[in-house]
């Protein structure tokens, strides 16, 4: 399934020419003679006009974008529509695989790598991380309980990984050891924490 999905991402990339290191969801949707309309609420895209909140935060925006690209992407390539898939090829889109792997032979550091593909969020790169390298990640709000990412969808949270956010968020600074690696992220208002750790 993800290496049908990965394979409707690069034929889109490829196939318009937008496959520029920092993909640009607006400029790709452009490209695929789509209209993005401002609206709020949830995104959508109906026939092809996409609509999102342009209000949120610009990494938001191009995630969202991405995601009904992803939908409308899924449907032109013939493929069954779903919600799974579309979250898949949307962090495809964002993170071409080629470029990306260059960029985690180089570091997994979460904030480097936002700096290196500035349209993309943190969660679209843990997402993108789980999906290349095999790791399960979890990305902690305050007052939400995690959002959890990788290929075992069900895992629950290890207890240590809830107290390892804690010392993030009172230190500021992020934390590595041999299986999981963490970091306080500037998403406001959330301090937001990702964990990507090894899947046991
Ligand atoms: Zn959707």
């Amino acid at each position: 399934m993800q290496a049908g999905w990965e394979g409707i991402a690069r034929d889109l990339l490829e196939g318009t020419g937008c496959d520029d290191p920092s993909v640009d969801a607006f400029e790709l949707a452009a490209c695929c003679d789509l209209e993005v309309r401002a609206k709020s609420g949830p995104a959508s895209i109906v026939g092809d006009v996409i609509r999102v909140d342009m209000r949120t935060r610009r990494t938001r925006q191009h995630g969202q974008v991405a995601h009904e690209l992803g939908h409308w992407a899924l449907a032109r390539a013939g493929c069954d529509d779903s919600e799974e898939g579309a979250i898949y090829v949307a962090s495809a889109l964002l993170l071409p695989r080629a470029h990306f792997n260059a960029s985690l032979r180089a570091t997994w550091d979460i904030p480097e790598l936002m700096r290196r593909h500035p349209n993309a969020g943190a969660g679209t790169i843990a997402r993108r991380i789980c999906a290349m390298r095999g790791t399960i990640a979890s990305v902690w709000d305050h007052h939400r309980a995690p959002l959890l990412l990788g290929r075992r969808r069900h895992h629950a949270p290890e207890s240590w990984e809830a107290g390892l956010v804690t010392i993030v968020r009172e230190t500021g600074r992020a934390y590595a050891d041999e299986t999981a690696r963490a970091w306080l992220l500037p998403e406001r208002p959330w301090r937001r924490v990702v964990v990507v750790r090894e899947a046991a």
